[in-house]
Order: structure tokens, then C-alpha cells, then sequence
């Protein structure tokens, strides 16, 4: 593949904690030249058609994508999917499953938040959610923001969101080797997210990398808005020590609150295998 691709594989709309449309995040991927774009969307892939029809007006070559929440040694680890068929019925069953459980979780979040004078949360989170049925902690960030309670989402993180603050409310996702396999059986192919934010030990990373392997996992995020350049070298050398294919993507959010747009980060570095080289017979090119 001609290093002309201009990749950017990981961000969210509406569908799930998101504050621009599909549309929206095409149409701003578009004017920051990228040219082969997925919408990862948490636990969701109802937007993939409009990302889909979005992408071939504007001429991007697009792939399916999503972002699934997992539990892997009692911490929350994202895998993200990339190239699957989204009408798959195990995998959007899959998922159903996976957001299940997200409002009772959102209910006690506000009921924790309500116990340290955060009042009406639940409703005032849900006016953030463009999805119902993906309530996230971004949308009680919001609510908290607006409030006037915070200066910002990441300070709402800091003081309430995270693990040991009053809004954290702990959460039992789906499995790594099912998130795997149903992007896998989908005929995607699985990738690690943003590694170097779960803070694990080097044996417990080492673990999740093996693990992953074994279920049939093939990728893993090295350049992310979520690492430092320091990272991007770490996870280069994971790629090769675990012979994984290398992905990368901003994980944009939001214009207001994300560290990185659409398209602003750099190439992978020279001698990593992208992970779109595999895919490119499932890659929906636009013209
Ligand atoms: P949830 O799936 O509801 O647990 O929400 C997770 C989402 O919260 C992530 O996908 C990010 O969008 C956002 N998030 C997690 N940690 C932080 C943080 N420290 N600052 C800002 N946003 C965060
Ligand atoms: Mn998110
Ligand atoms: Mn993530
Ligand atoms: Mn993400």
C-alpha cells in the first residue's frame, strides 16, 4: 500500500459519546486529508451506514469500525474492530448485550453523584446522549460542566468520574476472547486500543498481549491521540515482539474536548505492517 493513505481509524459521533454526527465527523476527517476512514463508535454500529454513505460522497475510502468495552484482569480495556460485516447477527447481538446494563450503571452514577450535591444527573446526562442506549461517562461530564460544577471534562474525570471518586461505579464488560471473535467471525479483524492508557504491569500487559493473540486478536494501536511520541516507540516495538499489524486513529470526540483531531497525528512509523493492507478487500473505496 502507497504510504499516500492518510488513515485515521479511531474517533466517535453521536451514536455513542461523540458530540458531532456521523456526517459531521466525515466531513471534518475530509477536510483534514484524511483519505481511509472508520467510525468507531462505542459497543454500537447503527452509525456505520451513515458513516459509510458519508465517506463515498466525500470521496474517502472508508471501513467498518467499532470500539468494544472489555474486562481483562479487572480493568476496562477497548478493543477496536475494523473491516467487518456490521449486519452480522452475533456480532450486533454481541454488542446489544455489551451496552446492556449501561443505564442501570448510569442510574447509580447519578445516585452517587446526587449523595455529593450533584442533583439530577441521570436526566441531565441523557439530554447529552444522542443514543440512548450508549450512556457514557462523557454525558455526565457534560452535565457537570454545564452545571458549572467543573471547568472541563477532564476535570470532571478527575474529581468524579475515575476510579475511587464519588461518581465511579465499576462495570463488568464483555470478555476479550468474545469482543475478539465477534469482530473475527464478522471478518474483521481485532485490534488493542490505545494501549499504553490501562497502565497495567509489564506482566499483566504482557498477558493481555498474549491473550489477545490467542483468541485470534491481529492489531494494536501505536500511533493514538491517547500516547505520547515516548509510547508510539514503546508500542512499535510491541507490534514486532507480538507481530501484530499497526493501527492508528485520533479517538476525536468532540471539537472542544478532544487532545487530537481528525488527521492531525503522524505516519506509523517506517517498518510496521498497517493494518489496512490486510483489509483492503474489505475497504469500501469511493471511487
Ligand atoms: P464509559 O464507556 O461510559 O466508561 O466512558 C468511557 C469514555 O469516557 C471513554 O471512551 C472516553 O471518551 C471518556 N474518558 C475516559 N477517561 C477520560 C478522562 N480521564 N478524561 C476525559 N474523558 C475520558
Ligand atoms: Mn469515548
Ligand atoms: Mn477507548
Ligand atoms: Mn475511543
Amino acid at each position: 500500500m502507497p504510504s499516500s493513505v492518510h488513515a485515521d481509524l479511531h474517533c466517535h459521533s453521536t451514536i455513542s459519546d461523540g458530540t458531532l454526527t456521523p456526517e459531521d465527523v466525515a466531513r471534518r476527517a475530509h477536510a483534514n486529508g484524511v483519505t481511509l476512514w472508520a467510525l468507531t463508535d462505542h459497543d454500537e454500529v447503527a452509525g456505520q451506514p451513515r458513516a459509510a454513505r458519508a465517506a463515498a460522497a466525500l470521496g474517502m475510502d472508508y471501513l467498518t469500525g467499532v470500539e468494544i468495552s472489555v474486562t481483562f484482569a479487572d480493568t476496562t480495556v477497548h478493543i477496536v474492530g475494523l473491516g467487518f460485516d456490521a449486519d452480522n447477527a452475533a456480532l450486533v447481538q454481541g454488542l446489544a448485550a455489551t451496552r446492556d446494563g449501561r443505564d442501570a450503571r448510569g442510574r447509580e452514577m447519578a445516585a452517587q453523584l446526587d449523595a455529593v450535591g450533584i442533583h439530577g444527573a441521570y436526566e441531565g446526562a441523557m439530554r447529552y446522549a444522542g443514543n440512548p442506549a450508549l450512556l457514557a461517562r462523557p454525558h455526565f461530564a457534560r452535565y457537570i460542566v454545564e452545571q458549572g460544577l467543573c471547568a472541563d471534562v477532564s476535570e470532571v474525570f478527575r474529581k468524579y468520574l475515575t476510579e475511587g471518586k464519588p461518581g465511579y461505579v465499576p462495570h463488568r464488560w464483555a470478555r476479550l476472547g468474545d469482543a475478539v471473535r465477534w469482530i473475527t467471525e464478522a471478518g474483521g479483524l481485532a485490534v488493542i486500543a490505545h494501549p499504553a492508557r490501562y497502565r497495567f504491569s509489564p506482566t499483566e500487559e504482557y498477558a493481555l498481549f498474549s491473550e489477545f493473540k490467542t483468541h485470534g486478536g491481529r492489531g494494536v494501536e501505536v500511533v493514538t491521540g491517547s500516547h505520547t511520541r515516548t509510547e508510539y516507540a514503546t508500542y512499535t516495538d510491541m507490534a514486532r515482539e507480538f507481530d501484530l499489524l499497526a493501527s492508528t486513529g485520533s479517538d476525536f470526540h468532540s471539537p472542544d474536548e478532544s487532545h487530537a483531531d481528525l488527521g492531525s497525528l503522524p505516519p506509523l512509523p517506517q517498518g510496521l505492517t498497517p493494518v489496512w493492507e490486510p483489509l483492503a478487500h474489505r475497504i469500501r473505496h469511493a471511487h
